[in-house]
């Protein structure tokens, strides 16, 4: 698709705005209009002494629609949004359907219409969503559940509180849908990492307690992601967690979750051990409970096995379980995912997670097989009847995020029965909490009083650069201390 931007700063907005429509379609920039290139998206703007002209134009498969409208400066406060509202309406038209969230492209749809809430009032917040985004009353809804449920997740976290994340980026083989920086195990080279990983992890982790006493910061939860994190064997898990106990003062931890997602590196040794240290909410993840699509996604365990492993779990006292499932997974069908949640909800799960399949080029669904994942309407009818059937089994949805390239621009939530919110998914996914983190690919945030600036810190992105540049790692992390000298 050719795309003009004229006398604008906006290409990243505009190119966020086609991707509603086009999600997977390369574009090309142009600064001279040519009507016969082929498809085109026309953006521009011009500015005169008194009043400010937005032309928009789209043409696609021999369909061609335009705009122009002008406002006078007085009158005009948004030129982004009078830009690419214009420019919706015409890709609207065009292309013959809405997206549900309409015109929003941010990843934090609650945060949008909690803030909006707390200025006015849930009224104005609706209309907000609807009449000036374009979204569609049901998921204006659900954003504003959810933006309910963390309202007072946020209002009791302190500003000097922070949540310690440790990024175990290993996992024992490569799901096809995977985009996140995890090495499989299955090859030699990435398990000898392993040892001098975890020495590496437990330095950091002495280090970044050091930071926190330093400025004076309270933790109230540990979480620890990848990956796998119990792709490491027990003794490994007991050393890291014996590290975090012995480094951070956990008197004010209230919530200690570890990600046990993959069911075949599940363990009763590994499950005591993480008990053993108070670790207090797990994940069990099946993403399907259908043997024929987990074989389909390279996930190499059956359904019987998360079952098991779940129980596993529930027998030696976890009574805080998430589980993750994914609406739009290659060769499942309506059918298949409606089967898979009625199961996580027949098991008692207390959080459910219902991702959205995201398309990202670094997984091999899209390199290899990207047609065979289901079509954007069968994801709607899978996230209809989630929102259906966890309602009508006592969950709520407490929070959510989006992803670039998700089927349908969909969302992804996270459901839990009363009581079970994790609030490390709140305030980490809403950016209202400092974030130290350790660990390859893992990104420290520092918050500003008042949350006017978000810092962030990036480690390494592989394990094998996190080991070789650990020096260069921590003069880094130094930051930590001069970021909170500023403020004192
Ligand atoms: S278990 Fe998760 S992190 Fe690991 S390969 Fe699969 S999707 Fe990626």
């Amino acid at each position: 698709m050719n795309l003009y931007c004229i006398s604008h700063k906006f290409l990243y907005e505009t190119e966020k705005l086609l991707m509603l429509f086009f999600p997977l379609e390369k574009n090309t920039v142009l600064n001279e209009f040519n009507e016969d290139s082929g498809d085109y998206f026309y953006t521009e703007i011009i500015r005169g002494a008194e009043a400010v002209t937005f032309k928009t134009a789209f043409s696609y498969k021999g369909k061609t629609l335009q705009d122009e409208k002008t406002l006078t400066n007085d009158d005009c406060t948004d030129e982004e949004y009078e830009l690419l509202s214009s420019g919706y309406v015409l890709l609207k038209e065009v292309c013959g359907f809405s997206p549900d969230w309409g015109m929003l492209t941010g990843v934090r749809p609650s945060k949008l219409i909690m803030n909006k809430m707390t200025e006015t009032d849930e009224d104005t917040a609706r209309d907000y969503f609807i009449n000036h985004f374009f979204a569609d009353p049901q998921k204006t809804e659900l954003a504003l559940d959810v933006a309910k449920s963390e309202i007072g997740i946020i209002r009791e976290n302190g500003e000097n509180t922070f949540s310690l994340y440790v990024s175990i980026p290993f996992c024992p083989s490569r799901c096809s849908y995977c985009s996140f920086v995890s090495h499989s195990i299955s090859t030699d080279s990435a398990k000898k990492l392993i040892p001098e990983y975890v020495n590496k992890l437990c330095e950091e982790i002495v280090f970044t307690a050091e930071k926190a006493k330093e400025n004076g910061l309270i933790l109230t939860s540990v979480y620890w992601g990848g990956g796998t994190p119990t792709t490491l064997e027990a003794d490994e898990l007991d050393r890291v967690l014996t590290v975090i106990e012995d480094n951070f003062d956990l008197s004010n931890c209230g919530e200690y979750t570890v990600e046990a997602g993959r069911p075949d590196t599940v363990t009763r040794e590994k499950l005591e051990v993480l008990k053993r240290h108070n670790v207090g909410r797990i994940s069990i993840n099946p993403q399907t409970f259908s043997d024929g699509v987990l074989r389909a996604v390279g996930r190499r365990h059956t359904a019987d096995l998360t079952e098991e492993k779940y129980f596993l779990a529930r027998e030696i006292g976890f009574d805080s379980i998430n589980m993750d499932l994914i609406a739009g997974l290659p060769t499942d069908t309506v059918d298949g995912f409606r089967r898979s949640l009625d199961r996580a909800i027949e098991l008692g799960a207390d959080n459910i997670t219902v991702h959205t399949l995201a398309l990202k080029r670094s997984s091999t669904i899209v390199t290899e097989n990207e047609s065979a994942s289901v079509s954007a309407e069968g994801v709607a009818q899978m996230l209809d009847y989630s929102h259906k059937a966890l309602r009508a089994n006592g969950y709520h949805p407490y929070y959510m995020y989006r992803q670039s390239k998700a089927l349908g621009n969909f969302e992804n939530v996270g459901w839990c029965k009363k009581n079970k919110e994790c609030k490390y998914n709140v305030l980490m996914m809403e950016e209202y909490q400092h974030i130290l983190s350790v660990g390859a690919g893992s990104v420290t945030k520092l918050l500003s009083p008042g949350i006017e600036k978000i810092e962030r810190i990036f480690n390494y992105k592989f394990p094998f650069e996190y080991i070789s540049r650990f020096p260069e790692l921590l003069g880094k992390k130094e930051r930590i201390s001069t970021f909170f000298s500023e403020y004192k």
